[in-house]
């Protein structure tokens, strides 16, 4: 039994990549773990009923809410960023689409001087997580804790998305996660029997947490690292106004995501020193890199109002086909509530290569705007991102406060090619959903009302209207430092924080670069890599 407030490796943060960590790491019984997590735990519906994933971002208790600075290409608009607040994370609130990226995603990294994260080193870890329900093949793994399975729900007009999007010439893609991503076809989703299979829910469930040698405290803010010198001890800790020191006897272990981790490690003396200096923090450790090369993707979406009730919406003809399908999903998990929305999708080249530089989500539904009630209105929507953006924005200190949001700057749209892109791929969507396959469907431009004509009309729809797909990465990179070009890196290829020792970040802020596709899949395989390098190291 571990004591009171002393454990082997102290994690903070239990979402994605901390409840992986936390479930791999206390395999062996000799290790003791503790995982902090700021939110509550994940025992509400609406994380685990699929369909009611708005309910879950929009929950005031599961969710961070942040809001980024004003974005100068955005017409100085402040964006939305939901991150997850609760056990999972933003696994818990996510769309739960399952995808990897390119296979070449992997040797960018590598060649960022991440030695050791090529595409064969990383495909064994994300079989490992995998437990695959369809496919059988060397890209799947069948017996990991993150059940990945078909929907069990295809909304017709899901099917017409995938019709359309071959007559505008893309193939129909039936393995997003095999060694090629181009096409069209239905999602895959990180679901188990008809729910939400949350990183929680994967790698935490009742036979983990029963473990003697791992304590998970939920509604705790970690908001300092202890440093003796250089090096990691321990943890401070706020519980309901409460602090508290936790001692970590060999590590303690960043994972609290993109925006979190950075703001953890300056707020504790470890980032750019001019900027720890000009809040009054001593600095620790001066790393520039800490809270820079921000990447996420953007999302621009098309869409057209409804001629028929096919699609999801709270309108007075669908409330009969509403309650029929509640009593079906309490009796048998199967049905529209298991829908995770973006049920189909997929990539395209607007330059006519043969690898992608967008991604689609089809959405047979139109939501409405944050703090408007649900949306009534019957209507399809297409989204499309920019996969490689060349933008990079920072994560900065607002505060020494550590309950205070940081200053989020994406500097969306700044850089080299992206909005070129974006109206590329926003007009390959305007194609899409003008093709016959919608139209028994497609009634009148929704958004946009007045469909953009020339050039400067498609930027200033974009500049008005973008919006996150919720992918922020890249704040606490992992590569070679020192190396030429890399004197951003923070941590290095087994994501030990450079200058410090006792210290590690795992979780999606460690990527150099972002994937090619959603982001919590490789999330976890970091996870899952790193805690197979700490086991080998405990049993050394
Ligand atoms: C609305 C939404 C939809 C998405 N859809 C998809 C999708 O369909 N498919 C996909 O692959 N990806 C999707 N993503 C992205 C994906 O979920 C994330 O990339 C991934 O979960 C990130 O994992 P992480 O471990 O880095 O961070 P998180 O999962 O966000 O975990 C960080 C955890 O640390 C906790 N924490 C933070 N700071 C502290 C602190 N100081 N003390 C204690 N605890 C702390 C947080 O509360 C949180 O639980 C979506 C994300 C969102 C928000």
């Amino acid at each position: 039994m571990p004591d009171d407030n002393q454990f082997d490796f102290i994690i903070a943060g239990a979402g994605s990549a901390g409840a992986t960590l936390a479930s791999r790491l206390t395999e062996n019984p000799d290790v003791s773990v503790c995982l902090l997590e700021a939110g509550p735990k994940d025992n509400k519906a609406s994380i685990h009923t699929p369909a009611m994933i708005v309910d879950a971002v929009n929950d005031d208790t599961l969710n961070w809410h942040y809001e980024t600075a004003p974005q100068t290409a955005l017409n100085n608009r402040e964006l939305y960023w939901p991150r997850g607040k609760t056990l999972g994370g933003s696994s818990s609130i996510n769309a739960m689409i399952y995808m990897r990226g390119g296979l070449e995603d992997y040797e960018a990294w590598q060649q960022a001087g991440a030695a050791g994260w090529a595409w064969e080193d990383v495909l064994p870890f994300f079989r490992k997580s995998e437990g695959q329900q369809r496919i059988q093949d060397q890209f799947h793994g069948q017996s990991g804790p993150l059940t990945v399975s078909d929907l069990r729900h295809l909304n017709p007009l899901s099917k017409a998305f995938v019709e359309a999007g071959m007559a505008c010439g893309l193939p129909k893609n039936d393995d997003f996660n095999g060694d090629n991503r181009l096409g069209v076809g239905p999602y895959q989703v990180t679901q188990r029997d008809g729910r939400r299979c949350s990183a929680a829910v994967a790698y935490l469930g009742k036979e983990v947490q029963a473990r003697p040698n791992l304590t998970i405290m939920v509604e705790t803010l970690a908001t300092k690292i202890i440093m003796d010198g250089t090096r990691a001890v321990g943890v401070e800790v706020r519980r309901k106004g409460e602090n508290r020191d936790l001692l970590a006897k060999r590590e303690v272990i960043l994972a609290g995501g993109a925006i979190n981790s950075p703001q953890m490690l300056m707020l504790s003396g470890i980032g750019p020193a001019e900027h720890l200096t000009e809040l009054g923090i001593n600095v620790q450790i001066d790393l520039p890199g800490v809270g820079e090369n921000l990447q996420d993707h953007l999302d621009t979406s098309i869409s057209f109002t409804g001629k028929t009730s096919r699609s999801y919406a709270y309108s007075v003809q669908s409330i009969p086909k509403q309650i029929s399908e509640a009593v079906r999903y309490l009796f048998t998990r199967q049905g529209m509530l298991t829908t995770n929305a973006a049920e189909t999708g997929g990539f395209a080249s607007t330059k006519g290569e043969a690898e992608p530089d967008i991604q689609f989500h089809f959405v047979p539904a139109i939501v409405a705007p944050r703090g408007e009630p649900k949306s009534r209105q019957h209507g399809i929507t297409l989204h499309s991102y920019v996969l490689y953006p060349d933008s990079r924005g920072t994560i900065r200190l607002a505060s020494t406060d550590p309950e205070d949001h940081p200053t989020i700057d994406p500097q969306y749209l700044t850089r080299g090619h992206d909005m070129q892109t974006q109206i590329a791929g926003a007009k390959m969507s305007l194609d899409i959903l003008r093709a016959a396959a919608f139209d028994d469907e497609r009634k009148a431009p929704h958004v946009p009302q007045d469909i953009p004509q020339t050039e400067a009309q498609w930027e200033a729809f974009v500049r008005e209207k973008a919006e996150t797909l919720f992918h922020p990465i890249g704040t606490c990179k992992m590569g070679a430092m020192g190396a030429k070009g890399d004197d951003l890196a923070v941590v290095d290829n087994q994501c030990r924080v450079f200058g410090a020792k006792g210290l590690r970040v795992v979780d999606a802020s460690v990527m150099p670069r972002i994937v090619g596709g959603n982001t919590n899949a490789p999330t976890i395989m970091i996870a899952e890599k790193v805690a197979d390098l700490i086991k080998a190291s405990v049993k050394g």
